[in-house]
């Protein structure tokens, strides 16, 4: 297959964008500023993950957190609520609209921001962000449209502030062993990968019934948290909604980006049922309920193909809309053998073998011991830190990487490189399966750098 984005078809892009030619040929990265002993923090959202992030941010003393814009003020008082129970100074606040972030950037003492606010605002707001000369950290999701991921990357390559891609699942326990096995060369030649988003979220889509479909135009006025607004883009797509925690994983674990990079990919999707089904079946909904009436675009499991220049292959699933236990699915296979999380992360719940290791041939092994012999070294050294942090302690992780680089003038171990790749994903998946599956060519966002780009994830037991 021909998988090669041109530099003619890159320079279209960009000059498309609007974003001025020179850029593109800016150094990669560059950290001038001076080393800090405590980062100041702007909080770009205070929703239920925005607060998961703050309190990692007020457990620590080397943090502090001087503002925070949201315009949901009951948000912005639950925030603060959390401030005031780790006795911290509360934030000045921002909740004057969706734009009153734009104040909260132009302050002179915040350092970084963390942006975690609805998908549709994370692009316009790391851009702003960076032009307003503030590192970000920027929450999990797709991309709206592939531009979005061009101008991304040309911002920061103007502008040369580093971005990092909060993809928290890369930090699990059982993943990070597995990273460690792979980067030990115990699979052998990594051959193909899957992983995904296999979550029943329809109660996070309609908190449980409650909220309707507004005036016929889109749900939210009803909703909490993410009924207010994820919803929307079940009704409006049929993509590969959220890629990052199925591909972010793998991707550390064959260099993407990083003497590897992804080339094409094409995506599948079966009928729109589950979302229905739940209205109509629910207590508080029913047939006659108005989202009975609303026809929903996403399909229930939407299947992404992706491959990558060194010749592997990746599968990636979105399935959110039907009943089944949480299981992001990964499986990792090489030439040597392979691992399959079965279970959600449970570090003996998987299953593994290698050809010239497992102690029968032809038959799987429990994953307890592999976990606990090649458990990750930063694991090891920061367990006790990273006990209730969220999602098994990997939100530690996420964000102690994102602080200590921003303390230290370090290079984001997920940058803004990763972010434009992994979020294409989105829009890229929703043309192909548009067109009934056809073959997209991924944009190579590093411009060639890809080749001389040394691998950093999980090669530092700091962060
Ligand atoms: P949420 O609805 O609880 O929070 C979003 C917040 O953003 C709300 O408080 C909303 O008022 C605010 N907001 C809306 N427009 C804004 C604007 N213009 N400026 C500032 N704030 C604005 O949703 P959530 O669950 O917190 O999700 C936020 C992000 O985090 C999403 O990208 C989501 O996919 C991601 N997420 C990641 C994980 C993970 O494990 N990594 C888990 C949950 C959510």
């Amino acid at each position: 297959m021909k998988s090669v984005y041109t530099r003619r078809q890159f320079v279209k892009d960009v000059t498309a964008s609007g974003i001025a030619l020179s850029a593109i040929n800016a150094p990669l990265h560059v950290f001038a500023s001076a080393k800090k002993d405590v980062v100041k923090v702007g909080m770009i959202a205070t929703g239920l993950r925005a607060q998961s992030h703050l309190e990692e941010f007020l457990k620590r003393s080397d943090v502090e957190v001087v503002a925070m814009a949201d315009p949901d003020k009951g948000m912005m008082a639950d925030a603060q609520k959390l401030v005031t129970k780790y006795n911290k100074k509360a934030p000045a606040e921002y909740t004057n609209g969706n734009y009153d972030y734009k104040n909260l950037l132009k302050r002179d003492d915040i350092d970084a921001v963390l942006i975690a606010s609805p998908w549709e605002w994370h692009i316009e707001q790391a851009i702003a962000a960076m032009q307003a000369g503030k590192m970000a950290g920027v929450e999990v999701c797709g991309a709206i449209k592939l531009q979005d991921c061009f101008d991304v990357v040309n911002v920061h390559r103007q502008t040369k502030i580093p971005v990092m891609m909060m993809e928290n699942v890369c930090y699990r326990r059982d993943v990070m062993a597995v990273l460690n096995m792979v980067q030990k060369g115990m699979f052998g030649e990594l051959l193909h990968l899957q992983g995904g988003y296999e979550h029943d979220l329809r109660e996070v889509l309609f908190n449980d019934g409650k909220q309707a479909y507004d005036n016929g135009v889109e749900f939210g006025a009803k909703g909490y948290s993410e009924a207010k607004w994820r919803t929307n883009h079940y009704v409006a797509r049929n993509a590969e909604l959220y890629p990052t925690h199925g591909l972010g994983p793998v991707a550390t674990m064959i260099n993407i980006n990083r003497g590897n990079r992804l080339t094409a990919l094409s995506s599948i999707a079966t009928k729109a049922r589950g979302l229905h089904r739940y209205i109509v079946n629910n207590p508080e909904g029913g047939a006659d309920h108005p989202n009975a009436k609303v026809k929903f675009k996403e399909g229930d499991i939407v299947s992404t193909q992706i491959q990558t220049i060194n010749g592997e292959t990746i599968l990636l699933t979105h399935d959110t809309s039907s009943p089944k236990p949480y299981n992001l699915g990964f499986r990792v296979q090489g030439t040597n053998g392979l691992w399959i999380d079965n279970h959600a992360g449970e570090p003996d719940a998987g299953l593994i073998y290698f050809e010239d290791k497992s102690e029968k041939h032809d038959e799987w092994e429990n994953t307890k011991k592999y976990m606990d012999e090649y458990d990750h070294p930063l694991w090891k050294r920061f367990e006790k830190d990273a006990e209730g942090a969220g999602h098994g302690g990997m939100d530690f992780f996420v964000d102690n990487a994102f602080i200590e680089c921003v303390k230290r003038n370090a290079e984001f171990p997920l940058d803004v490189y990763d972010l434009a790749t992994w979020y294409s994903i989105t829009p890229l998946s929703e043309k192909s399966i548009m067109e009934g599956g056809t073959l997209q060519h991924i944009p190579d966002f590093t411009n060639g750098a890809w080749q001389t780009r040394k691998p950093v994830f999980g090669l530092n037991d700091e962060m």
